[in-house]
């Protein structure tokens, strides 16, 4: 017997479907820069009538435009973003934030250096500072997203655990919801590494491919998995925590408790403690570097010695997830062969190649400006919008 819910059920259970079609076809296009229906079909597996459907619903909508320039060969690209989005990064104790203007085509960028914890009070400071400069207001923005250095849990909006401990001017507050209540428009937390992956993946080293590993090393070791098309968070929102991926059970301990993380052996606060007995010890990452291009012995010792680690850390990750396309960005990675002839040394005798076939392990592309630009990719995401390239005037360089 039919009962009356059947009908229902059926058409939302294809509103859902063509809903995730549309999505599928976004990404395609994102991924793809400006693309023909043809390619976009290939990519995502629909029907050249079905991507037809979807294509010009979403040019009524206004998200995607027609490129008619080259002829008969018409190309589908995501329309232009109008009005403007920021993203400011949380430091334990420093504020810094991008505003991207799209009305402007310009780019805003400032930091505050607190020199103790940084909170709420000096967020809304750097916020007003920022947007005045861009001839705004918090509240004319179409989104922030809020960058931390730990892990977050990105669906309820608030920082997980122990990190707490290096935010404590946040740590009776939800940093989404509280600023969301004050500026009033949608605000987004993500964790810095994910939204350098992010960035990445959208238009820079891990541009077009499903899956992929960014990671970051500088101060911290921050890894971010691109899996089937989206940040994997994992059950605990830890995943990509590569930094504390424990290689040595006889190394150094870590703040998280455990010995051996990739951490003590690649951060620069463990090159700089390598390097600590020298007789002019270096100060700080950048310094390690010059000083190896410059010759130093011991300082090319210990950046090849890092490479290895991390390329330890690397073929661990790639026998778990299987992903070919890893980028390593942050200030290490400016040690250019210097790191990477260690990384591949690691690479070779673990045999991941063979393991692997057809492993990339390349240099991330956006450098600094990975984060903000994360954060842009993250809200346009959430406000269905989005960027098939990225404008000079969005880049630093
Ligand atoms: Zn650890």
């Amino acid at each position: 017997m039919v009962t009356e819910d059947q009908p229902v059920k059926a058409r939302r259970a294809k509103r859902v479907t063509r809903d995730i079609h549309v999505r599928l076809v976004v990404e395609a296009i994102r991924a793809l820069g400006p693309s023909s229906q043809a390619d976009i079909s290939r990519k995502t597996g629909l029907s050249r009538a079905a991507v037809n459907s979807i294509v010009q619903d979403l040019r009524e909508t206004g998200v995607v435009e027609m490129d008619w320039t080259n002829g008969r060969e018409t190309k589908v690209m995501l329309a232009p973003v109008h009005g403007a989005v920021a993203t400011i990064e949380l430091e334990p104790e420093a504020v810094s934030g991008t505003l991207y203007s799209f009305a402007g085509q310009q780019r805003f960028r400032m930091r505050l250096d607190q020199g103790g914890p940084a909170g709420p009070e000096e967020l809304m400071t750097l916020l007003r500072q920022l947007t005045a400069a861009a001839g705004l207001e918090a509240g004319d923005l179409s989104g922030i997203a809020l960058s931390l250095q730990a892990p977050v849990d990105a669906q309820a909006g608030v920082i997980l655990g122990p990190a707490l401990r290096r935010y404590p001017l946040w740590k009776d507050l939800a940093p989404a919801a509280w600023l969301a209540g004050q500026v009033g428009v949608p605000v987004i937390l993500e964790n810095d590494a994910n939204l350098a992956a992010l960035a990445e993946w959208a238009w820079g080293a891990g541009r077009g491919a499903s899956d992929f590993l960014s990671l970051t090393c500088a101060t911290g070791i921050g890894g971010g998995l691109v899996v089937a098309g989206a940040i994997y968070r994992g059950a605990t929102g830890l995943a990509g925590e590569i930094g504390h991926m424990i290689l040595d059970q006889s190394g150094p301990l870590c703040s998280c408790g455990s010995r051996g993380c990739l951490m003590g052996f690649a951060s620069e606060r463990a090159i700089l403690l390598a390097l600590a007995d020298d007789e002019l010890p270096p100060q700080s990452l950048t310094e390690v570097i010059a000083r190896a291009r410059d010759g130093d012995a011991a300082c090319r010792r210990v950046l090849f010695e890092v490479g290895r680690y991390l390329g330890r850390a690397i073929a661990n990750v790639v026998r778990v997830t299987g992903t070919r396309l890893i980028a390593v960005g942050g200030a290490l990675s400016e040690a250019g062969d210097l790191l990477f002839n260690g990384l591949l040394h690691s690479v070779d005798i673990l045999n991941l190649k063979a393991i692997a076939p057809g492993l990339e392990i390349v240099p991330a592309r956006l450098g600094e400006d990975a984060v903000a630009l994360g954060g842009v990719a993250a809200l346009l995401d959430h406000l269905g919008q989005g960027l098939s390239a990225l404008p000079a005037w969005m880049e630093h360089r």
